[in-house]
């Protein structure tokens, strides 16, 4: 199979192809583009507008009948490929240059709207909630990890958190709460513990946190370990409850006092904003929004679980089209800006990684570089574990990339086969061995030691 290069798209990721079938709209091309293996220039990567790359798979299909086997007819490579053969897979040959233009079957869809910032989107539901609290319940650790994940490909798009409630109760404690939501996922993302100790003062008494919050995060931690509360959640303050604040202020070395005092709330809330992956990258733009019960998802004046939930976008651009204060100033009902922004959503943030979130300390992460020191950008890597189980990757803009979940010692390699070499110049950093592949183009290992 040396000698072959695949592309297989997005096979069994459901919501990276809503991702790329909005990504075609008229006048989005993604262009793939494969140098020439065999002159070594550089490893397949991707370029175009949209920065996500496509999924590689070691897995390979059927050549479509409108991709062109012989690369020196560069016309009928060119040509479009359909969505399902996109699912479907692309073979490649390698040795020659390949620039495939992905334009088909989504020239019906509506043209973009100018005055709308296209977006993708998360939500965190009345489930992922307690009633009347903000506190984003253990369940909700995915969606972080994929927001996150999301946000750090390109930590220019902007975040807007957008709070809603349901029709039942006032529309002040409504925005009150659908407040508090916003602010709590935002300081989430942010791990921005000091935001969170102002709900165990909040000045709404049935908005206060207390025991049961404590109880909430003990049970939920340490992550991956045994948790330091096991009995039920019920908010009294307990023998077993003390018990648990001890072990973390052990952990934690705090004073084992079995007592929540502001410190050792402070360090429960740090721990588990500390679930793996979770957190943006500093100076993310994070905007919050409080609907109440403005924006009904489904249109009933009656309790709705539906109703009750979080939205976040995460914006192409900045600055967030139409702006957050439209809606928030605006004339209610009568205000179309939440509805503009649903308009133009592309398709939805994937949910990340496990739960329970991987152990501290399980994290594969360095960076691969061109001999030259350029970064090697959008270059997707697989992890092989020790168990068999493989993780895959892709590096960010400047050749990072971080793989979360690796545990032992773990195998590294490109997906596309080009060799990695440990750099001599930079200690931990690897380098693509770009022209000295070896003979039949052998992929390159090299063992490589967890974080
Ligand atoms: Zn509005």
């Amino acid at each position: 199979m040396f000698g072959e290069r695949i592309i297989h798209a997005f096979e069994a990721v459901k919501d990276a192809f809503d991702d790329l079938r909005a990504s075609f709209f008229p006048g989005f091309f993604r262009e793939v583009d494969f140098p020439r293996a065999a002159t070594g220039a550089q490893p397949a990567r991707f370029a175009g507008r949209h920065s996500e790359p496509l999924q590689f798979n070691a897995k390979c299909s059927s050549v479509p009948d409108n991709v062109s086997k012989s690369p020196a007819d560069d016309k009928s490579v060119r040509r479009a490929v359909t969505k399902a053969q996109l699912r479907a897979g692309v073979r490649l040959q390698t040795g020659r240059s390949f620039v495939l233009i992905v334009d088909a079957e989504t020239r019906t869809e509506a043209p973009p709207n100018p005055d709308v910032t296209p977006s993708v989107r998360a939500s965190f539901d009345a489930a992922h909630f307690e009633t009347a609290k903000a506190l984003p319940l253990p369940p909700s650790l995915p969606i972080f990890r994929g927001i996150a994940a999301y946000s750090r490909q390109d930590p220019s798009r902007p975040l807007l958190i957008v709070g809603h409630t349901d029709a039942v109760g006032s529309a002040e404690s409504n925005l009150m709460l659908s407040d508090d939501r916003a602010q709590a996922c935002a300081a989430f993302l942010k791990a921005d513990a000091g935001a969170w100790m102002r709900f165990y003062a909040h000045p709404q008494k049935s908005h206060q946190w207390g025991v049961r919050e404590d109880q909430i995060m003990l049970s939920a931690l340490p992550f991956g370990g045994t948790p330091y509360f096991a009995g039920p959640i019920d908010g009294i303050a307990g023998r077993q409850t003390d018990d648990s604040l001890r072990k973390l202020q052990n952990n934690q070395g705090l004073t084992a006092n079995g007592k929540p005092d502001n410190q050792t709330r402070a360090a429960l809330i740090n721990e588990y904003m500390a679930a793996e992956g979770t957190r943006v990258e500093a100076g993310t733009s994070i905007q919050t929004l409080a609907c109440g019960k403005r924006h009904l998802e489904v249109n009933t004046q009656s309790a709705n679980a539906q109703n009750r939930r979080v939205d976040v976008f995460a914006f192409d651009t900045a600055p967030i089209k139409p702006l957050p204060a439209d809606c928030r100033n605006g004339t209610h009902p009568g205000c179309t800006v939440y509805e503009a922004w649903k308009k133009e959503v592309k398709g939805p943030i994937p949910v990340g990684g496990d739960n329970p979130p991987p152990k501290a300390g399980s994290v594969l992460k360095g960076k691969i570089t061109y001999r030259d020191g350029t970064p090697a950008a959008g270059v997707p890597l697989i992890v092989e574990l020790p168990d068999g189980s493989k993780k895959g990757g892709t590096t960010d803009a400047g050749g990072n990339y971080r793989i979360e979940g690796v545990e032992g010692s773990a195998k590294l390699r490109l997906v596309d086969g080009l060799s990695l070499a440990e750099d001599p110049a930079h200690p931990g950093q690897q380098v693509v061995a770009v022209n000295g592949g070896g003979a039949g183009g052998a992929a390159g290992e090299t063992g490589t030691a967890v974080a």
